[in-house]
């Protein structure tokens, strides 16, 4: 896509730190290191949110992610790592262009607050379920 600045980064129009490249993604540093050794996994065609990948392309970046994650642990000496994936501003996108982000964590960096608590009691739990599994039933 003409204005997108992940498409502008594989298109090699602007500079990006690749560390991988095939024919249905590329992995380069993030610019803004949440973590040294933060990554992000983005796939060459442009759709903005996972669910638009198609299977074989959604599969993809998820082996990468899985394949350069005990790299990236060994290189930082992290003891974990996130793997996020933000869909729509209201979730934290900032770049329309799907990708994944490898984060390297170490043990009490606090590097995160995490999402809030919310326990739900079962009556609710089983209501969402049966919402989301009739919705899904009709697409
Ligand atoms: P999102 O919030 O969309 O999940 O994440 C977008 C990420 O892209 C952010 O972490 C941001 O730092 C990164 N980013 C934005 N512009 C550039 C850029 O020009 N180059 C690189 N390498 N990363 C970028
Ligand atoms: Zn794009």
């Amino acid at each position: 896509m003409e204005n997108c600045i992940f498409c502008k980064i594989i298109r090699g129009e602007i500079p990006g730190t690749f560390v991988h490249e095939d024919k249905q993604a590329v992995i380069f540093l993030d610019i803004n290191q949440a973590a040294k050794g933060h990554l992000l996994i983005a796939s060459r065609v442009h759709v903005e949110q996972w669910h638009e990948l198609d299977e074989d392309n959604a599969s993809h970046l998820a082996r990468l992610a899985a394949q350069w994650a005990p790299a990236v642990l060994d290189a930082t000496k992290a003891d974990g790592y996130n793997l996020l994936q933000n869909n729509g501003p209201a979730a934290g996108q900032e770049v329309p262009h799907v990708h994944l982000h490898l984060i390297p964590r170490w043990t009490r960096d606090g590097y995160f607050g995490g999402v809030p608590d919310r326990m739900a009691q079962p009556d609710e739990l089983r209501e969402t379920a049966m919402a989301i599994s009739e919705a899904k039933s009709t697409q």
